[in-house]
């Protein structure tokens, strides 16, 4: 689909039905003490997941993305504009990860809190976008010790919304960024099982930067940073050879993005005589389905190194992780 008609399309449907409707309706906010907490909208479930662990039973919070969404290319429909504008606070990842938001945030902002939590990681943490060097690659969650910054973030919206709730949001902000540091030393362990020159991790689109730069894996995204661009026909026949010439065992598929690209790499190596496996599926730029252990940040990661420390021929966690199911509270 190109880009200029979509996008078109999609400021002409904001302009007739989205916004407009909804602002010509007046303000019809809700005081979030009259029916049970703030109410809070985020994009992607791993934004919702660190609010849900921060507010507790404080909050209620929806996703608006839901397990196999991609964000890059997910147009918001009008349920979701309405979500949206009755939202106490909006919480969105950010550096352009939600491209087709951006008017829709921009139209908020004078209304409510809008918070994209992930810019606010500074910018020599940031990994520069190999197709776009004046933009950050979006896909900051995949560096736990970055992804910090976005719950901290996450933390300071919801005090400011809700400041006699302040103690409560610090106390869980700062247990479940413990956690998350905890989980970050097991998967670095676990990602070091696998052998040093098997240490490279091919996939469809280029997600993994930030993994790669923390634990020590080479990573080849095969149609590059944003799913809106597709592989060449000379990208796939590189990567092929690269894969046979360095006999890597696995390639992966990504549950937010079409397997074709990585089916089309693992017949092109065949053709080369040597026999890649597709070494599982990993959650990339969507948690799995709400309410199961890969619907949580922490459930999904420990799911992704597991997949790939296996496949790659090293060994996964021992034990089950220690995760908070998304709908239950902490407090
Ligand atoms: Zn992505």
């Amino acid at each position: 689909m190109p880009q200029s008609i979509s996008r078109r399309h999609l400021l002409s449907g904001l302009a007739a039905t989205g916004l407009g409707v909804l602002f010509g309706a007046g303000l019809r906010r809700r005081a979030f003490a009259q029916d049970g907490g703030l109410n809070v909208v985020a994009t992607t479930g791993q934004v919702a997941d660190a609010a849900r662990n921060i507010g507790g039973g404080l909050i209620t919070v929806t996703a608006i993305m839901g397990a196999g969404i991609d964000p890059h290319s997910y147009t918001p429909s009008e349920g979701d504009l309405e979500r949206l504008f009755d939202a106490d606070v909006i919480l969105y990842s950010g550096l352009e990860l939600e491209g087709r938001f951006t008017e829709v945030f921009d139209s908020l902002r004078s209304e409510k809190q809008v918070v994209g939590v992930a810019e606010t990681i500074p910018a020599e943490l940031r990994i520069a976008s190999p197709h776009y060097p004046d933009q950050a690659d979006p896909h900051v969650w995949f560096d736990p010790a970055i992804w910090d910054y976005a719950i901290a973030a996450t933390s300071v919206a919801l005090r400011e919304a809700d400041p006699d709730n302040a103690a409560t949001y610090d106390a869980n902000a700062a247990a479940y960024r413990a956690e998350v540091t905890s989980f970050a030393t097991t998967a670095e362990a676990t990602l070091a099982t696998v052998p040093p020159e098997r240490r490279v991790l091919v996939t469809a689109h280029d997600a993994f930067n930030y993994f790669g730069r923390r634990f020590g894996f080479e990573v080849i995204g095969i149609q590059g940073i944003s799913t809106e661009t597709e592989a060449g026909v000379n990208d796939l026949q590189n990567v092929a050879q690269l894969i046979s010439d360095r006999r890597i065992p696995a390639i992966f598929v990504e549950s937010s993005v079409s397997p074709a690209t990585i089916d089309a790499v693992q017949a092109a190596v065949r053709d080369r005589g040597f026999d890649v496996v597709i070494g599982g599926q990993l959650y990339s730029d969507a948690l799995g389905d709400e309410g199961t252990p890969d619907g949580t940040y922490l459930g999904m990661f420990t799911t992704n190194v597991n997949t790939i420390a296996v496949s790659l021929g090293g060994s996964a966690i021992g034990a089950a992780p220690a995760t908070t199911p998304a709908a239950t509270p902490i407090v």
